[in-house]
């Protein structure tokens, strides 16, 4: 299973918005050896979601990040069927009892917490989670403690709305004041942000800070 990899450099990175795409950047950064923060403009008192299908291209970096899937409460899908809305006849019906068989990552060896959690059984399966245990346990795989195997421990920061980000200097302001400065800025801010906010940080941003001057890294602007 490919570990923590040490980068040639160590970025500080800055994530904004602690959704499921941006805890997952960070989960997967951290395992790079880079220090990620994520900016959050609310405090996840009103988290939300309903059912999250994950098949096997989700569930094998699951895996690979070593995020306790059983922690997620999977249920695992079985069948699909197809009811006639009206009458309720079942009119089609397409197995997936080989799913795990026919499409499992075989090639990914389980990381050690699956194997901690003796999670063999239900890895590269379809799996169907509720997203807020979703988004709850890759918040704490993000804020698990340093190891060689996670990379260093990411920080969340909530009730940090970003409302401006600078890209000559990479200094994000915040809503309440407050200012941070990262060599890497992700914009993870969901699809409902106002026009407003998504013009300032449409895409992948890169800031490069004066150590890094050697790098041969692209700059993407607005
Ligand atoms: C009903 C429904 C069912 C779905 N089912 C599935 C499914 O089965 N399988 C699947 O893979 N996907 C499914 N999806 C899609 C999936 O939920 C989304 O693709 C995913 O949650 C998007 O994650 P995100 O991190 O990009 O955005 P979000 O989850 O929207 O996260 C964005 C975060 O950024 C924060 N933010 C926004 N602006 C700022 C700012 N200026 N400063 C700081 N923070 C900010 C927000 O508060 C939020 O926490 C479903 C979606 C819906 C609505």
């Amino acid at each position: 299973m490919p570990s923590a990899i040490s980068p040639s450099k160590t970025l500080n990175v800055a994530i904004i918005g602690s959704g499921l795409g941006g805890l997952s950047a960070a989960i997967a950064l951290r395992r790079q050896g880079h220090l990620v923060t994520l900016y959050e403009r609310y405090d996840f008192a009103n988290e939300v979601g309903a059912s999250l299908s994950v098949a096997s291209n989700g569930s094998r970096f699951l895996e690979q990040w070593g995020v306790n899937i059983p922690a997620v409460k999977p249920v695992v899908l079985k069948k699909l069927i197809m009811h006639d809305w009206k009458t309720g006849e079942v009119k089609s019906e397409y197995g997936l009892g080989d799913y795990k068989a026919r499409f499992g990552t075989v090639s990914f060896k389980l990381s050690w917490k699956c194997i901690r959690d003796s999670a063999d059984t239900l890895s590269k399966e379809y799996f169907n989670f509720h997203r807020i245990d979703m988004h709850n346990v890759l918040m704490d795989t993000v804020r698990e403690e340093s190891s060689e195997e996670l990379g260093p421990r990411g920080s969340i920061v909530t009730n940090h709305k970003a409302l401006n980000v600078d890209h000559e200097t990479g200094l994000i302001t915040f809503e309440n004041g407050n200012t941070a400065m990262a060599d890497l800025i992700i914009a993870a801010d969901g699809i409902r942000v106002s026009q407003k906010v998504q013009r300032l940080y449409t895409s992948l941003f890169f800031q490069v800070s004066d150590q890094g001057k050697n790098w041969d890294y692209s700059f993407c602007g607005k």
